[in-house]
């Protein structure tokens, strides 16, 4: 799996990724990054996704760094976390594939493994475990390789399922097919829909209901790998829904410091969540509405404290079904 990457593209360029990036303090440095070779960057870097969709080009600057800050060794958390990252989300035992026709990947989420119970999903069947998990969160790591050895694997357990439709209900999963292998020159053999297209298809059926509510949109940072927001946008249109202005949202939208509790970095963990709670405080939302259940766990109490309800975007989903 090679990344298709061109430093031609760079050096033609104003280096417009690095220049809208929160952390990075010499943009033309990215020139190296570009060479292949060490440089800063590849330590300043929060491996915060949001380059990947600065580039007006699809050169891929973030794939870019995270190969580099592998290759040369660059240490986002400490050999033992890593390790223990690493063996987490290792699959265990044989893959026992059930044949299906609508699958409902849930990723590692036990906590909506009967969502196929609720209206919304009825008729699907729940598809979970780390035998067909991505691995992409490896990324806010610096660390590619170890998706692309688990990739193959995961590919062929979900072909072997046979589905006719899969719904990703993670943002990230969605990304590893439809950004991260495509953009390492592999197409898998079957489709998934993201769950704003599902969703989509549902309004254009005619079986949703306005609601005419504002909301705060919490956008994750895997949201930066594809092109769904875009399509938030028409759905919240088609409901009545007003997304209601944010400093961080849409492309400036700020990571909910999960990824850093994870990695032991508190400080900038917490620094993020007070950043993301004080401009959530300044709106005028009903709800805060959140695209990923990672961001939904790191900041739901924080909303809470505010008197502002936090919801998962399944759930507005459901209060708008007819
Ligand atoms: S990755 Fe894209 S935006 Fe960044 S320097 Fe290269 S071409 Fe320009
Ligand atoms: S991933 Fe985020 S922090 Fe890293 S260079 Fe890109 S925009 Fe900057």
């Amino acid at each position: 799996m090679e990344l298709r990457f061109q430093p031609n593209l760079c050096f033609e360029c104003e280096i417009l990724c690095m220049k809208r990036c929160k952390y990075i303090k010499n943009p033309k440095e990215f020139l190296k990054v570009a060479n292949g070779e060490f440089c800063e960057i590849l330590e300043d870097c929060k491996n915060c996704y949001a380059c990947e969709e600065f580039c007006p080009y699809e050169n891929h600057p973030f794939y870019r760094i995270v190969e580099l800050q592998e290759k040369f060794g660059v240490k986002k958390v400490s050999d033992e976390m890593m390790d223990t990252l690493e063996k987490r989300y290792a699959p265990e035992g044989e893959f026992r594939a059930k044949k299906l026709k609508k699958g409902l990947h849930i990723c590692l989420f036990p906590e909506f493994k009967d969502l196929n119970k609720t209206k919304l999903f009825e008729g699907f069947e729940i598809v979970r475990g780390r035998h067909v998990f991505c691995n992409l969160l490896y990324l806010h790591y610096g660390r590619a390789l170890i998706i692309k050895e688990r990739s193959k694997k995961v590919l062929e357990n979900l072909a072997s399922l046979g589905f006719e439709e899969l719904v990703l209900f993670h943002d990230e999963c969605y990304s590893f097919y439809v950004s991260f292998l495509k953009a390492h020159g592999v197409n898998p053999e079957f489709q998934v829909k993201h769950l704003y297209e599902f969703f989509l298809e549902l309004i254009a059926k005619g079986k949703t209901k306005k609601l005419n509510l504002k909301i705060a949109y919490q956008r994750p940072c895997s949201n930066r790998l594809n092109k769904t927001d875009k399509l938030f946008d028409e759905i919240c249109k088609a409901l009545g829904v007003e997304r209601v202005k944010r400093r961080f949202d849409r492309e400036n939208a700020l990571c909910c410091g999960a990824s850093f509790i994870l990695s032991g970095d508190l400080d900038f963990a917490r620094e993020l969540q007070s950043k993301n709670i004080q401009d959530i405080a300044a709106t005028n939302a009903d709800y805060v509405v959140f695209l990923c259940p990672m961001c939904f766990a790191t900041l739901k109490e924080k909303v809470k404290e505010l008197g502002i309800k936090p919801m998962m975007v399944h759930e507005l989903f459901e209060m708008a079904l007819l």
